[in-house]
């Protein structure tokens, strides 16, 4: 079985958030159990390549926007492993993206692009992937694509939510960039009745199969708590839809300490970090922390907001790191300035991976009060680090943290329910029990061995169903 994985980002090499992570670590995990797979990605120029071997393969052309444009195919590997990483090289298309590099191009254009690229790949290697599988709104034309250009001799595809929310939408004139005609092609037809096309739409009715990162967030779907359309589509395709939960590669976060002298070790982690952020460190406080995205739809940051001055009126300290939504960072800034709160709170608006690794391995709790998480690794980076999480009861929160044992659990989404959580935290703060959910929380195993197994059993299945479908 030869597959193709498709992804905007792919981690360490292009990491904008845990989707990269993703990219990154599942294809390893996958070719340690015999599936021969790739990974494409854009070649956006702030790559990280150095270090890895990296040649150029060959060139293509591309028809877009009534152009024909050359894209390099750049190859290199997975670090630490033999998996191809294919880099798709377009200068004018692929010069930034996330806010990193100046383009000139919308996040819809980039990626019409690169599905198109993607599919000229695929016809220039001669279709021979068995399996192609896409994930999130970014790679959604892809399959719709391929069937035009090849029909039923296309490969077979998997399509992976990683988040519903977001879907990819665009005017529907976008089409003519594709080449494709309004009137020709039914799912095409059926999107765009609306007036625009909705690329996440196109990969849930386009792909053989779909599934999504966790079996909670899975079944929320299907239990109608999303009610957007898209939401819908999944519903009407239940019997092709399942949820598996992701892993983490622990190769990325690695770590000087274990379960054995995790106490000493952290406790000195904590003092550096307290000493470094400016926070008082003359008295041993409950350390809460946050790392991710500003995003106020998601990330439940209007109700951790609302707590963090109960929180250190408490006896807690708080750090942030995250960045995002700029409003949501000036009132989070500004806040940091209030003197009552000044030596027990910091506030950092950036994006940081070494001071990420420091709050894992130096914070006592580490706070997820996402509204939804489809998985999040978050939680699972800090339970590997030592930091307890307190997550609301959802999607992969609720699969991979057991209250009690390996974290705390919070389950209505409001300001009281995550403060009743921190104030248990803070109620087990030191005690024996705390340190014995340390240890479960470090023990919990949550690498891709487990979730690999998995794809690859569902890409067989897939590949099963294909067949059967053809007599
Ligand atoms: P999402 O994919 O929704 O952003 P995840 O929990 O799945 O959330 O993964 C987020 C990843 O991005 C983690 O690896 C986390 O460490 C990293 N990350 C997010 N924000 C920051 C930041 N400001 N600095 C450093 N790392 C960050």
């Amino acid at each position: 079985m030869k597959v193709l994985l498709a992804a905007s980002e792919v981690a360490p090499i292009i990491k904008l958030g845990g989707l990269g992570d993703v990219a990154g670590s599942l294809p390893k995990a996958l070719a340690k159990i015999d599936v021969d797979i790739d990974v494409i990605a854009p070649y956006f120029p702030f790559a990280k390549t150095e270090g890895l071997p990296l040649f150029k393969n060959i060139e293509i052309n591309v028809a877009y926007a009534g152009d024909n444009h050359v894209v390099e195919v750049w190859k290199t590997k997975l670090p630490g492993s033999d998996v191809d990483v294919i880099l798709l090289k377009n200068d004018e298309y692929f010069a930034g993206y996330g806010g990193r590099g100046k383009t000139n191009y919308t996040e819809i254009d980039i990626f019409s692009f690169y599905d198109t690229a993607v599919v000229a790949y695929i016809k220039a290697k001669f279709n021979t992937y068995d399996l192609i599988h896409c994930n999130d709104w970014h790679t959604g034309m892809i399959v719709g694509l391929l069937s035009i250009e090849l029909g039923l001799e296309r490969p077979s595809s998997l399509f992976t939510i990683h988040n519903l929310m977001y879907q990819g939408i665009s005017v529907s004139d976008l089409l003519q960039k594709f080449g494709i005609v309004p009137g020709a092609h039914p799912l095409i037809d059926y999107d765009i009745a609306d007036g625009d096309l909705n690329f996440m739409q196109q990969g849930l009715t386009s792909s053989d199969f779909l599934n999504t990162v966790s079996p909670s967030y899975a079944q929320e779907i299907l239990d109608g708590l999303y009610k957007i359309e898209v939401a819908e589509i999944i519903k009407s395709r239940e019997g092709r839809f399942c949820g598996i939960l992701n892993g983490i590669d622990y190769s990325q976060f690695p770590r000087e300490y274990d379960e054995n002298n995790v106490f000493e070790y952290r406790a000195t982690v904590k003092k550096d970090l307290l000493n470094r952020l400016g926070l008082d460190s003359s008295k041993d406080k409950p350390l809460f922390g946050f790392v991710g995205r500003l995003d106020p739809n998601q990330k439940g940051i209007d109700i951790l907001f609302d707590v963090i001055k109960d929180l250190v009126k408490k006896g807690g300290q708080f750090v942030l790191l995250g960045s995002g939504d700029t409003e949501w960072e000036e009132k989070l800034n500004k806040l940091s300035q209030d003197k009552t709160l000044h030596d027990n709170i910091s506030i950092n608006t950036k994006f940081d991976l070494d001071l990420a690794t420091l709050i894992y391995s130096g914070s006592d709790f580490l706070v997820v009060p996402s509204k939804y998480e489809p998985c999040g690794l978050i939680q699972m980076i800090a339970m590997w680090y030592g930091s307890l999480p307190v997550v609301n009861d959802t999607g992969g929160l609720k699969d991979s943290v057991i209250h009690g044992k390996t974290g705390v659990k919070f389950s209505e989404y409001s300001s009281n329910s995550l403060m009743g959580a921190i104030e248990y935290a803070i109620s087990i703060y030191g005690s024996d029990q705390m340190k014995s959910m340390i240890k479960s929380a470090m023990l919990a195993d949550f690498s891709w061995e487990r979730s690999a197994i998995e794809y690859k059993k569902l890409y067989e299945r897939i590949l099963k169903l294909r067949e059967d479908s053809k007599f």
